[in-house]
């Protein structure tokens, strides 16, 4: 039984010893006193318990000035830490989505050294609006007569159903009333909005005259939402967005689509699977069409709605606005990206996003066989094998389209599941966590979103 007087106590060093130590100078220096001493504090408390609970000093006790540079390391490190995304899934939510263009890191970095032209306007010196030059692109690249730019594509649907239906009915389809992870719901958004939601049809099949009986004189939208995430297949029906304008120019109500990812160039001129794109429903008389800023469009975190003029001023107009509006980095980005669109012939370079979905197995062939032989060596616990695989777009976009790609497998020779776990945690571990899947037996590392091969290897051999 230890006590608070065991020996030991007196062998622990007082901070202010510490502090004046030549050994703590340049840690001083580098993190700051105050920095320095909290992290004594706790060393010297850890120190304390395990002389009370084991009755031994730390073996770390024999150079403090290492353990606090490495506490002091540890917390120095970003929780925001760059990783190598080999999950197969190329818009993957949790790491952040979208890789930017190198143009849009460039603008980012000038928007935030130096003061820009946000809402201001050179030639009369007037107070013009943030969202004026990415809005003149959209127009162009999507032919709608005006745009609004908001933090992401759930606070465009907010916004555009309570600046034009809060108080009033907003009719969906019963196949469409979508959740997109991390709740984002079509009913709960509706109550947000204020607005009361008219669900018409069954899950499975909507028809004109679902729409037509819901209409009365409080319904102020026709509301389409892309069904991103999933898809109903089978005995299906759906009325599309050129029917629903009809229905709506009779009767003076606006059609608004959700479109979630949306793209601005035909994917299936790159072989991709198609997905819907802004400028055939502008085309078609949707009156607002939003999507994502960092999904299939390979830009920043943005809600884009694109439409009518009058509807985007009472956006523009409406309160909400000022709460949900783009900040300078978010706008320097979009319009960096969006500009990429303007030479569409090198956008499958251009834009990370489809030069990633664009890799074919047969370019990873060569680098793959090079990384197989480099791992092979190093991890001899391992079978490492380079096998066909299928990548996913991922964030809700064409959720069952896969693209062939090509994998780093790593199986157990032991056929031990634990010995996985322990090399996706190693992976995770490494300077640059490495972040792969695990599934049917073997540790997947889909080299589709790999381009760094030398530092990766570096990383990996250290
Ligand atoms: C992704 C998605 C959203 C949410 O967009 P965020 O930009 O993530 O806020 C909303 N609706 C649909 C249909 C989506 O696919």
């Amino acid at each position: 039984m230890t006590t608070d007087h065991h020996p030991l106590y007196s062998q622990l060093p007082a901070t202010d010893r510490l502090l004046r130590d030549p050994a703590f100078s340049s840690l001083i220096a580098r993190f700051g006193h105050s920095q320095l001493v909290g992290v004594l504090r706790k060393l010297l408390d850890e120190a304390r318990e395990a002389i009370r609970e084991c009755g031994a000093l730390p073996d770390w006790c024999e150079d403090w000035a290492a353990a606090a540079t490495d506490a002091l390391s540890l917390a120095e490190k970003s929780p925001l830490c760059p990783v190598y995304n080999l999950t197969g899934t190329v818009l993957h939510t949790n790491l952040g989505r979208a890789l930017q263009a190198e143009a849009a890191v460039e603008a980012v970095a000038q928007a935030m050294r130096s003061p820009v032209t946000l809402e201001y306007d050179l030639d009369d010196a007037g107070r013009g609006h943030r969202d004026r030059a990415v809005a003149e692109l959209l127009c162009r690249l999507t032919g709608a007569e005006d745009a609004c730019i908001v933090n992401n594509n759930a606070a465009a649907v907010l916004l555009m159903l309570a600046a034009t239906a809060a108080g009033q009915e907003v009719v969906v389809s019963r196949g469409e009333l979508v959740e997109i992870g991390g709740a984002f719901r079509i009913p709960d958004v509706m109550r947000q909005a204020g607005c009361l939601l008219r669900e018409v049809g069954t899950t499975n099949r909507t028809h004109t005259q679902d729409y037509l009986d819901a209409i009365n004189d409080n319904t102020a939208l026709l509301m389409k939402v892309h069904t991103s995430n999933y898809s109903i297949e089978g005995f299906t029906k759906a009325v599309d967005e050129t029917e629903l304008v009809n229905i709506g120019n009779a009767r003076g109500i606006p059609v608004m689509t959700d479109l979630g990812s949306g793209s601005l160039v035909d994917l299936s001129q790159y072989g991709l699977p198609k997905e819907p794109m802004p400028q055939a429903l502008i085309a078609a008389g949707v009156s607002l069409v939003s999507f994502s800023g960092d999904k299939l469009l390979g830009g920043p975190q943005a809600g884009i709605i694109v439409g009518k003029r009058q509807l985007i001023a009472k956006l523009q107009q409406h309160p909400l606005k000022r709460a949900l509006r783009a900040d300078k980095m978010t706008l320097a980005a979009l319009d960096a990206t969006l500009r990429l669109y303007l030479h569409p012939e090198k956008l499958a370079q251009s834009l990370p996003t489809l030069r990633l979905l664009t890799r074919t197995p047969q370019t990873m062939q060569a680098p793959g066989e090079r990384l197989r032989h480099a791992l092979a060596g190093r991890y001899d616990a391992f079978s490492v094998q380079l096998e066909p695989c299928l990548s996913q777009i991922g964030s809700g976009s064409l959720p069952v389209d896969r693209l062939p790609s090509l994998a780093l497998t790593l199986t157990p020779n032991d056929g031990r599941g634990g010995q996985l776990d322990a090399l996706a945690e190693h992976w995770r571990s490494l300077p640059v966590p490495i972040i792969g899947r695990i599934y049917d037996g073997r540790l997947w590392l889909d080299l589709r979103c790999l381009e760094d091969e030398s530092g990766f290897l570096e990383n990996v051999l250290k």
